[in-house]
């Protein structure tokens, strides 16, 4: 007679919880005569057992654990060998396959195998962070015992480079201690310090731990064997302790608005978007040139018209969701149309045609080395003047800032580079703007937290119209923030406040002074609650110094109306 065909379940248990073991493995783990599994799994399924010999293996006996399975499969057995999260991920059921197809096994005559999924660590970990993984990610364990350490620091670099969403498996153990050392230095080449990292240990078992940290901080806190290391990509941000990758869902839709710009029939348009590859398909049919280069991107082309606001928006390299999602948002809002011409333009247009149009697509941007930190480095030089190339341009304006534009199709690489050479990346628009003088060179750096703080609290924050809040660190002032919509003085300890400046134009005046010698607490406090009341109660496109004279009073200070142009009679000319 036939001897019975035995059959190896190989069974993904989840993170470790029993709620979240499928229904498919705890029936594959009743089914089964046999389990066999490393000794503290089989511990976390024991509740699940009934009357199955249990064979108990150590942790590096995967191989023995694996020959066993099918040996006993092989004797007509149904046998379940298990593996934490899912047995298809740096778990079991790969070596079960190789054993077997060792044994020159066929998948029509030999035991039967069943490989059943369970939730793995990248996703467990991930679902008691926030969101992290929304967005393209790859696993990568840093275990060199069986890959060659040059492999692993490869695919970590190139996972960097390629701004992957990161979940580090076997990040640590007692002695495996450089790896994860190591791997944070080849981030940290790519990757802003800020980058929002979690550490999870234990996720849904008895010792699970949290921690949420930053690349540049993760290696402060414990790692080890138990736990994964979730590192974010470059658009990844924090809110309230939980980590968030954005889809991009703010390249079409206003997160917070209910009437969408887009309407649901226009949404999937390939006009509406210019980043897919139908519109590149679209582009090259045209006779566009490939590289994105040149084709319809003179220096001249009608830039000039765009300029007009541009803005800095503070951030001391703490990502701010805000500012972040602001900046997502504008993405598109950062591509100029600079074609050459439109019906006006007549002939000119014609020539051009519709090669030199669809090419002409500018991306823009405000960068600078920081709020405080005037100083750009050699190396931060040299990677503007690469990204910016032979096409792109470089603009040094009146705001700290230097405005980058260049034709280029994927905005997030260029953002993800110049972060990773810590440049502050702003976004263009009617945003609050936090600008600081160089505070002596740090030398008098008394109110840089509070700087910080303004920033976090509002830089990036859309506003009526741009809206500049200007700190300067010492009486003298000499960064001009007296000037500006809401000007910040700290002298002698304390600060003093000016609303209302008007820095171009005719009727330009400086801002009217309205507190003197106020706390920083109390400073921060006020600054919320003008931006609040402008923010709400400011018409589209309202200046605020247009508003602080229109609404009569801001934060209960009154406006004063500027004293009227003197008039002084001419000696000569008329
Ligand atoms: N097959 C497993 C991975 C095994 S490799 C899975 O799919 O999840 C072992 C590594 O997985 C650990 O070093 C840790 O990085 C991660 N891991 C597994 N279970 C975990 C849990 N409950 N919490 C946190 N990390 C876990």
């Amino acid at each position: 007679m036939e001897r019975k065909k035995g059959k190896v379940a190989i069974i993904g248990f989840g993170p470790g919880a029993a709620e979240h073991i499928t229904g498919r493995a705890r029936e594959a783990i009743r089914e089964s005569e046999v389990i066999i599994g490393y000794n503290t799994y089989v511990d976390l399924i024991l509740g699940l057992l009934t009357d199955q010999a249990v064979v108990r293996t150590g942790m590096t006996e995967e191989v023995s654990r694996a020959q066993e399975a099918v040996r006993q499969a092989e004797s007509g057995k149904t046998v379940a060998v298990i593996s934490s999260g899912d047995a298809g991920v740096y778990g079991m059921a790969g070596l079960i396959y190789e054993v077997l197809i060792g044994r020159q096994w066929k998948p029509a005559d030999g035991v039967e195998v069943e490989v059943i999924p369970g939730i793995s660590a990248i996703n467990s970990c991930a679902s008691l962070l926030g969101a992290p993984v929304m967005h393209d990610a790859c696993t990568i364990s840093l275990s060199d015992h069986l890959t060659p350490w040059e492999t692993i620091a490869k695919r970590v670099e190139a996972a960097a480079t390629a701004d992957f969403v990161i979940a580090l498996y076997n990040p640590r153990s007692g002695r495996r201690t450089r790896q994860i050392v190591e791997t944070q230095r080849i981030l940290l080449r790519h990757r802003s310090p800020d980058t929002p990292v979690g550490l999870v240990k234990s996720a849904y078992r008895d010792r699970q731990d949290i921690t949420v940290t930053t690349l540049a901080n993760m290696l402060e806190h414990d790692i080890g064997m138990l736990t994964t290391v979730i590192v974010g990509n470059s658009a990844t941000f924090l809110y309230e302790g939980l980590i968030i990758t954005p889809r991009g869902y703010q390249r079409k839709y206003t997160l917070d608005a209910e009437e969408q710009a887009l309407k649901p029939h226009e949404r999937l348009r390939v006009e509406q978007e210019p980043w897919s590859l139908s519109a590149r398909e679209e582009s090259l049919e045209r006779g566009d040139s490939e590289d994105g280069g040149d084709v319809g991107y003179g220096r001249n082309v009608a830039l000039a018209g765009n300029i007009g606001n541009v803005s800095v928006s503070g951030n001391f390299g703490k990502p701010h969701p805000a500012e972040l999602a602001m900046e997502a948002l504008r993405l598109l809002g950062m591509w100029r149309n600079a074609e050459g011409g439109s019906a006006a333009t007549g002939a000119a247009d014609a020539h051009q045609g519709d090669a030199g149009r669809s090419q002409a697509r500018i991306f823009e941007v405000g960068v600078a080395p920081g709020i405080a930190n005037k100083k750009f480095t050699n190396s931060q030089l040299s990677a503007l003047a690469r990204i910016a190339g032979d096409s792109g341009e470089m603009e040094y304006t009146p705001h700290h800032q230097v405005i980058l534009r260049l034709p280029a199709e994927r905005p997030e690489g260029i953002v993800a580079e110049l972060k990773a050479e810590g440049l502050l990346v702003f976004p263009i628009g009617d945003v609050a703007q936090v600008k600081a003088c160089d505070f002596c060179d740090l030398d008098k750096p008394d109110a840089i937290p509070v700087a910080e703080e303004l920033n976090r609290l509002i830089g990036g924050r859309k506003t009526p119209k741009e809206l500049k809040v200007a700190l300067n660190g010492c009486g003298m002032a000499c960064y001009g923030a007296v000037l500006e919509d809401i000007g910040i003085v700290y002298r002698k300890g304390a600060y003093d406040l000016f609303l209302g400046g008007k820095k171009i134009g005719r009727n330009a005046h400086a801002a009217q002074p309205v507190a003197e010698g106020i706390s920083a607490e109390q400073l921060v406090a006020t600054v919320e609650r003008i931006f609040r009341e402008y923010t709400e109660n400011g018409h589209p496109n309202e200046s605020f110094h247009k508003y602080f004279k229109r609404a009569k009073a801001v934060a209960g200070f009154p406006h004063r109306e500027q004293p009227p142009a003197v008039a002084v009679d001419a000696v000569c000319g008329d």
